[in-house]
């Protein structure tokens, strides 16, 4: 199937089973105490088309955006993407990062789409202070791991944004704990949001959408439902090993360049708090599009 083919079907297809709870929203505007400490966020971002598309995930994350303005108006927001990873850990200090449109075969409309945000070099830069051996860099722009995710929770792009790469080089276990040193920016009013995906196996997705079978691998409800356990029960560890799950992981997650942003989001959890997934969904055979807040 040629490229352009397969992302046209992706887009055809309707979600092979999906949860959205805006019940979580409503209930965490009304009952959490006003406070100058934001939540985490970890966004499933899936296809590109996300972008410009409206369905029941924009839809979600635009209730989502809006019930975080209404709640409390982060300063920044600084976002750890699947699409920026780098030998090195680097912090985007630009002070007006550029769309970078790293993807190929979609539809011009696709590259048309502008995010015009500010950066935000001081948070940017104290960020960089805050972890080891990280760099500040002007290079990077917002990746559509990012914009194609904020475009639909700040859709004004009135917030600055920042972000900070994955050094692929390292154990999972370093993600979760890097994160950590990364919590007084929630107390400075910093939005921090973890973007990739729970289960991302395109490559096995594709003879599925070849046949017109539109459900879901099973192995693909069964990480992201082992994953959502793991969540509910605040067992944030045994997500580090994705592996411990079995077939299912390993099937899951061919690649963790998208699963480790979920670790991020996982790594700045308080003892206190909780997660609280807003919208499930596997989709495309295998692609889950969990998204949730920790709060
Ligand atoms: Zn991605």
């Amino acid at each position: 199937m040629k490229r352009r083919t397969f992302i046209h079907s992706l887009c055809a297809l309707p979600l092979g089973s999906m949860v959205t709870d805006l019940k979580i929203l409503r209930q965490w505007i009304d009952e959490t105490p006003a406070t100058t400490r934001q939540p985490v966020l970890f966004i499933g971002h899936g296809s590109p088309m996300n972008a410009i598309e409206t369905n029941p995930y924009t839809k979600a994350l635009q209730a989502m955006g809006a019930g975080i303005l209404e709640k409390n108006r982060p300063k920044a927001v600084l976002v750890v993407s699947a699409h920026w990873l780098t030998r090195g850990t680097f912090v985007q200090v630009a002070e007006k990062p550029e769309i970078i449109y790293d993807f190929g075969g979609f539809p011009d409309e696709l590259y048309k789409v502008q995010y015009p945000v500010v950066g935000s070099p001081d948070f940017a830069n104290e960020t960089a202070g805050l972890l080891p051996e990280a760099k500040p860099t002007a290079d990077w722009g917002l990746d559509h791991g990012a914009w194609a995710v904020l475009k639909h929770l700040f859709p004004k792009a009135d917030i600055p944004c920042f972000q900070l790469s994955i050094d692929w080089g390292k154990p999972m276990h370093h993600h979760f704990e890097l994160a950590g040193m990364l919590d007084r920016l929630r107390d400075r009013g910093v939005l921090i949001i973890g973007s990739g995906n729970i289960v991302h196996n395109l490559g096995a997705s594709i003879p599925m959408l070849g046949s017109g079978d539109k459900s879901a691998f099973d192995w693909a409800i069964e990480f992201d439902g082992w994953v959502g356990g793991a969540l509910q029960n605040g067992d944030y560890r045994k997500l580090i090993n994705y592996e411990s799950a079995g077939r299912s992981g390993t099937l899951s997650v061919p690649s963790p360049d998208h699963y480790i942003p979920m670790l991020y989001s996982l790594g700045l959890a308080g003892k206190a708090e909780s997660v609280h997934s807003f919208y499930e969904s596997v989709e495309y055979g295998g692609i889950s599009m969990r998204s949730f807040i920790i709060q």
